[in-house]
């Protein structure tokens, strides 16, 4: 059988913006005889998510991920439906995903390893399982109640970076449905300030690459920020620090904006900003999804129901074609997604 796989080609260097020249297209021929325990699995949407950009170092700097090697099959979140099976946990026709699903159309893969979902709890929307009912949205969840100290009835003011991405909008929606009476995101065109305050329901939105920031923070957060869910750090997260309530809490989800950078993660912060937390008595926690997991199965529930109920909306930003996921990739690290970036390998 000819399937067609995506390869690391080279990598961007430790300080780069990645290209699409760094992936590679290839066909290969894959046997489809199963052995005792395989099945093979047709794709049908892989993920593209910023941690991947550490995997494209040789040296990947996290000691849970490991680097991919050039020429060989890139891999991250995917889902798809089983072909054919020789595993008593799977049978033909069903759904299930994985974090290191390789690129490639079909894949001959160990049964034992593919979680099974329920195309129920995303009715029918399967990539949903990859963003708002998969780790994207547990890490907005997950983030917002293990890190975030929301309170109904507090009078919260929630600020979000990266708003309009895949986690932030997601996140956003949450402070709002857990009690904050205020949820204003920051996000990189007009377009996607429009979207979460039109489509999301986010109190305002700012667009960091067209309007002043700290002007624009003040009017809108006019009793200062309670809850900050930082998806970028830099320039934007020392700006939204500087105006923290006493007793606030940053949860640090990621730095997006440091990532084609050689620096440690997480960034090192500046005197003045490490002095605000100190003096406002402010938390600021590294949060790790993977470090919950034992709290993924109610939290996914808890996902569906507000996805199904409409009362969560999921943006997405699709294309087609196996032979896109370096564009997609790329794309996505500089800004052309609204919500989660997703490639549709197959129907
Ligand atoms: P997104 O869908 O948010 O895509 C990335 C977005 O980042 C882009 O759309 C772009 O939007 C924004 N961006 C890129 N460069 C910059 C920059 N220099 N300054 C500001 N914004 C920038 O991706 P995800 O939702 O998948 O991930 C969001 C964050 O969450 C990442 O930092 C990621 O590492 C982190 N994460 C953390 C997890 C954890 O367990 N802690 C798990 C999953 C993700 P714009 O147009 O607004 O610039």
């Amino acid at each position: 059988m000819q399937v067609q796989r995506v390869v690391l080609n080279s990598r961007p260097g430790k300080n780069g913006a990645p290209v699409p020249e760094n992936f590679r297209l290839e066909e290969t021929t894959l046997t489809p005889d199963l052995k005792d325990g395989e099945v093979l699995v047709r794709t049908l949407y892989l993920s593209v998510d910023p941690y991947m950009r550490c995997r494209m170092n040789d040296d990947t700097g996290a000691d849970y991920l490991t680097p991919w090697q050039l020429s060989e099959c890139v891999d991250g979140g995917g889902v798809g439906v089983v072909e054919s099976s020789r595993c008593p946990d799977c049978a033909e026709g069903d759904v299930v995903t994985f974090f290191t699903w390789p690129w490639q159309t079909h894949a001959v893969m160990k049964g034992s390893v593919l979680q099974k979902v329920d195309p129920q709890m995303v009715d029918g929307h399967l990539s949903y399982f990859l963003g708002a009912v998969g780790i994207t949205g547990l890490t907005a969840l997950l983030g917002v109640r293990e890190k975030g100290h929301v309170t109904k009835g507090a009078s919260q003011t929630m600020v979000v970076s990266g708003a309009a991405g895949a986690c932030g909008s997601i996140a956003g929606q949450i402070g709002r449905l857990d009690g904050c009476v205020r949820v204003v995101g920051i996000c990189g065109t007009d377009e996607k300030c429009r979207a979460l305050v039109e489509d999301l329901g986010f109190t305002a939105a700012i667009n960091y690459r067209q309007e002043d920031v700290p002007a624009r923070l003040k009017e809108c957060c006019p009793d200062g920020i309670d809850v900050y869910f930082d998806n970028v750090g830099g320039a934007i997260s020392d700006t939204v620090i500087a105006q923290m309530n006493n007793g606030g809490h940053v949860i640090l989800c990621g730095q997006i904006s440091q990532y084609n950078k050689d620096v440690p993660y997480p960034p090192p912060l500046s005197e003045e900003i490490q002095e605000t937390l100190q003096s406002k008595n402010i938390t600021r926690e590294r949060f790790m999804v993977l470090n919950y997991m034992n709290k993924a199965d109610a939290a996914l529930c808890e996902l569906s129901q507000w996805v199904k109920s409409g009362q969560i909306k999921v943006l997405e930003t699709v294309v087609n074609g196996i032979e896109n996921m370096g564009d997609a990739f790329c794309s996505m690290m500089k800004g052309g997604n609204i919500g989660k970036q997703m490639i549709r390998i197959s129907e």
